[in-house]
């Protein structure tokens, strides 16, 4: 079987430019992240040994991909990138790892949902670079031991709670990736304009910055969008007039919100300051809880939005100032 695993080279997003910055000095934030993934990585070249195992975990779009293709750049190894869904049985993970070569680095999204199986494998392979598989069944059953090159494996995770135990002390590193500010997203949009070939004033980055939920992959899409509008209006420049004009035909609420965040903080607020439970939650916005938890909630508790208690999730006195309402607190009063 073919497990579907792609290579660094093809590893896109868009038919388009590519907006995906390849060096540190093109990745902006995440400094104290930088920093020390800068010492390991020059400590391990001196050694010349491979890097000891990463973990990334943190929100969607923050940047975990783009760091892990920018460790094996600075690292001048090949990178290979799969999903743990695409690996589904152990023999998937086998064929990969036996086909990796001394120093390679394996890239695994959504690392935490690597069925317990294929978890097992995972274990001795990054202790040990070795492999048992089982040839065969019942009793001419037989163990093959496989030594595999020493390679680095990079994970990530947008929740860092489901992984086990073992599995997570098996990383050497790991790192929690952060919301970025305004002022990070506004240079990543401008540079990002900049490989778009289309100017933008820095104000104009400023405001798509802030509406971006903390998060480069919305700002770029934001970017792109607001793009398409100067462009139709044949402007060569991206003007401030033509980003707020945009991004209010998108739709797009001036705190970041988007259409979900708006329906979870209405919820909250509907009951009166009392605490709500996750699963009451997700079955009133028909989301699983998984998403509710991983994607809408960190942005929204980052900035006080919300608030998890043993009781459950609860809107706090900006919630209500955000929606323009008088607060309530949890006594109805
Ligand atoms: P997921 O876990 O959902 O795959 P991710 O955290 O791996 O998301 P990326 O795909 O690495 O996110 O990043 C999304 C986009 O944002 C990329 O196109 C990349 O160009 C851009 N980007 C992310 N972080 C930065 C950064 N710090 N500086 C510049 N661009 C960034």
């Amino acid at each position: 079987r073919v497990v579907e695993i792609e290579t660094f080279n093809a590893e896109e997003e868009s038919s388009e430019v590519t907006l995906r910055p390849d060096a540190w000095s093109e990745y902006i934030g995440q400094d104290q992240i930088k920093k020390n993934l800068g010492v390991f990585i020059e400590a391990s070249k001196k050694r010349q040994e491979a890097l000891d195992h990463v973990l990334f975990f943190g929100p969607p779009g923050l940047g975990k991909t783009t760091l892990a293709l920018i460790i094996a750049n600075e690292m001048q190894s090949n990178i290979k990138v799969t999903a743990a869904p695409m690996i589904e049985k152990s023999g998937d993970l086998a064929a990969i790892l036996t086909n990796l070569e001394e120093g390679d680095i394996l890239f695994i999204d959504e690392i935490h949902r690597l069925s317990p199986a294929v978890e097992e494998i995972l274990y001795s392979s990054m202790e040990d670079y070795r492999i048992d598989i089982i040839i065969g069944s019942g009793p001419a059953a037989q163990t093959v031991k496989i030594d595999l090159p020493r390679f680095t494996l990079i994970g990530a995770t947008t929740r860092a709670g489901m992984l086990s135990n073992p599995l997570r002390d098996r990383f050497g590193m790991n790192f929690r990736m952060n919301f970025y500010t305004p002022e990070e997203l506004a240079q990543i949009v401008a540079q990002a304009s900049r490989k778009l070939d289309k100017e933008i004033v820095h104000e104009s980055a400023l405001e798509i910055a802030k509406r971006s939920r903390g998060t480069p992959r919305i700002a770029l899409r934001l970017l792109r969008r607001v793009r398409d509008f100067a462009d139709v209006a044949d402007e060569s420049i991206i003007t401030f007039d033509t980003t707020q004009y945009a991004l209010n035909e998108l739709g797009i609420n001036s705190h970041g919100f988007d259409e979900m965040d708006i329906k979870l903080l209405n919820l909250l607020v509907s009951s009166k300051g009392k605490p709500m439970g996750l699963s009451t939650i997700a079955a009133a916005l028909s989301e699983d809880e998984g998403t509710v938890e991983d994607v809408l909630e960190p942005y929204l508790i980052a900035n006080g939005y919300l608030e998890r208690t043993a009781k459950g999730r609860r809107a706090t006195r900006a919630t209500f100032d955000v929606l323009n309402m008088d607060y309530v607190n949890s006594d109805g009063t």
